[in-house]
């Protein structure tokens, strides 16, 4: 391939996520990529610091996976969804029902993680207007939040950092509650709560539901806060009859240390999103999860259908794909390997603390952060992890990473010692 060439079609004709089409930000040509290593067009070979944002939980290339899409591809990557099924779309179910939160035992398969949180929106407001209490038709989130690029997704995500802010005038007006201040780990400080209270106790009546992002906030800030906050959230929702939706795209499949980050409030949602490692980031493919009580109490309503169907729903490739994922997520060495790396993570990265230009650094599961007092320039600490071999991409000011879940000790060890180095120099 002709890199030159390649990288100049690309700067001219396709966009990239939140990049100018005038002064895009450098872009790395890839050859391929194999377990934890992504490989340039170059030959360069780079370690993986972000799982290809939350999704290639089991590394690249990986044979199981890989397996499972050549034995479906010889079978049919498609067919429609609408009056026809297939083993893929059955067993991924019957896999998810094992682990999912108790209660959570209908199904919505969909094809990207922000489809899913409009669907979990959609269920909510259409569970209400079956009820017949239509007055139910706005949400509350809590600040800090994101929850995808579409166009009630993006009403939920933090209305100031949230990447969506100059669209406000033109998006429905949520409730938007203070984000928890308490660290996930420290007692709670009660006072946390009432800024959610305050919003659920005085519009329960308007008040569809409650969309978060489970003790782990991901785009909008890389911020792990206490479980107690969420469980007592859980129960005032359940008190006022306000829904409570969480979104798991990024946290789910044992990213934060448990199957779902939901687990440790010992919380079950109503509605739950998930995504992103469900097909170990080999395509796009999420699910909506609904309780019986949601899902029937739609169906007792007028429509009594869901009013919901994408062109891909249950696309066989990606359920295949997804059932071996979630079959991988639940082998105790998934577990093991998420607590080497946060072993790993917990013992390195603090000694960014005492960097002059470090804010904060956390730590939860295999997900590392590095906060930093400024705002980083994306372009120079990116090409300055390239240059140590690294694929790291910060925003805003956060520094962070969250590898494939089989990266190899020598490698983890590459990637937190590039982290350091640079974090030094900011
Ligand atoms: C990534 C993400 C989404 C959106 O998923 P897409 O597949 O990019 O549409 C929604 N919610 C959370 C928490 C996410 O991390």
């Amino acid at each position: 391939m002709n890199i030159e060439s390649l990288l100049q079609f690309d700067r001219e004709h396709l966009w990239h996520p939140y990049t100018s089409m005038t002064r895009p930000l450098k872009t790395y040509a890839v050859e391929s990529a194999k377990g934890a290593l992504i490989k340039l067009a170059d030959g360069r070979k780079l370690v993986d610091g972000m799982s290809s944002w939350w999704a290639a939980a089991y590394g690249y290339n990986n044979p199981r996976l890989n397996a499972a899409a050549k034995a479906q591809l010889e079978k049919m990557s498609h067919v429609m969804f609408g009056g026809l099924t297939h083993e893929g779309a059955v067993e991924l179910g019957r896999e998810l029902l094992k682990i999912a939160p108790a209660g959570l035992d209908k199904i919505f398969y969909c094809d990207s993680g922000s489809v899913s949180v409009e669907v979990a929106m959609k269920m909510a407001l259409q569970y209400w207007h079956a009820k017949g209490k239509s007055k139910k038709r706005s949400f509350a989130t809590i600040r800090g939040g994101y929850h995808g690029d579409t166009w009630h997704a993006m009403s939920v995500c933090d209305p100031v950092t949230g990447m969506h802010n100059i669209f406000s005038g033109a998006l429905s007006i949520q409730y938007f509650a203070d984000r928890p201040r308490t660290r996930f780990g420290e007692s709670f400080d009660e006072a946390d709560f009432d800024s959610l209270k305050g919003i659920i106790e005085k519009n329960a009546d308007v008040l569809a539901a409650l969309i978060l992002e489970p003790v782990v906030q991901g785009a909008g800030g890389m911020w792990f806060y206490s479980p107690e906050f969420l469980k007592q959230a859980a129960a005032l929702c359940r008190e006022k009859g306000v829904l409570l939706i969480a979104d798991e795209i990024a946290t789910g499949f044992m990213r934060t240390g448990k199957m779902f980050a939901c687990e440790w409030a010992g919380v079950s949602p109503d509605i739950m999103c998930i995504g992103k490692a469900i097909t170990g980031g080999y395509m796009s493919f999420a699910a909506t999860l609904a309780s019986s009580e949601v899902a029937l109490g739609i169906s007792g309503g007028i429509p009594s259908e869901f009013m919901h169907g994408p062109t891909f729903m249950a696309n066989p490739l990606a359920c295949a794909v997804a059932r071996e994922a979630v079959k991988m997520a639940c082998e105790p060495g998934t577990a093991a390997n998420v607590s080497r790396i946060e072993n790993h993570l917990r013992r390195v990265l603090p000694k960014a603390l005492s960097y002059g230009g470090v804010a904060d650094v956390r730590t939860l599961g295999a997900i590392g952060v590095i906060e930093t007092k400024k705002p980083v320039d994306m372009q120079t600490v990116q090409q300055a992890f390239v240059d140590r071999g690294v694929w790291v991409r910060p925003f805003g000011r956060l520094v962070y990473a969250m590898p494939p879940y089989i990266i190899e000790d020598a490698q983890l060890e590459k990637l937190t010692s590039a982290m350091l180095c640079v974090a030094k120099n900011l």
